[in-house]
């Protein structure tokens, strides 16, 4: 029988298969908030948010309720029409918890980059801008023409994921 290879792990010192495997910074950190994501609460969406400032894992988020208070998937969402669309009203967006949780922590995102499972929205982008991070990389999109011509506007950097890598 032959034995077990496993193509993922390289024993030729060569480490060119390593190579080929091993993700890039905005991958890894994309990754990440994919996996962030898994933790939400709301069955309308689920999205994660991580901050990174020189490739650390500053604090992450994803999109529920607020700490005590029932989950969507619990007691259902709270719908309301705002600017014109439905949108969940009872969850804090990931980015939000994500810097949420940097304040409760005491951790200071200055400088720092958030990767994003989707556009964030106007709200969002208001505070991303406000808590002094410098760039947003984002994956799906969730359009919202404002928020993007306000990022623009504050020289928030706006980055889609994959979008330069064809
Ligand atoms: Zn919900
Ligand atoms: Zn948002």
């Amino acid at each position: 029988m032959e034995p077990f290879k496993d193509p993922a792990v390289d024993t030729s010192n060569s480490h060119e298969t390593l190579k080929k495997v091993r993700p890039s910074w905005d991958e890894y950190f994309m990754r990440i908030a994919h996996e962030v994501a898994t933790r939400s609460t709301c069955p309308r969406l689920a999205v994660g948010a991580v901050v990174v400032r020189d490739k650390r894992i500053l604090t992450t988020g994803y999109n529920g309720s607020p700490s005590g208070m029932p989950h969507c998937e619990d007691v259902g969402c709270l719908i309301r029409i705002v600017d014109g669309r439905e949108s969940c009203q009872r969850t804090l967006h990931a980015e939000q918890n994500a810097i949420i949780q940097a304040a409760y922590h005491g951790v200071s995102v200055t400088g720092a980059s958030i990767y994003s499972t989707h556009q964030p929205c106007l709200m969002c982008v208001k505070m991303i801008m406000n808590a002094g991070i410098e760039e947003v990389h984002y994956s799906g999109g969730y359009p919202d023409p404002l928020a993007m011509e306000l990022a623009t506007e504050g020289g928030l950097a706006m980055v889609r994921f994959g979008a330069t890598e064809g």
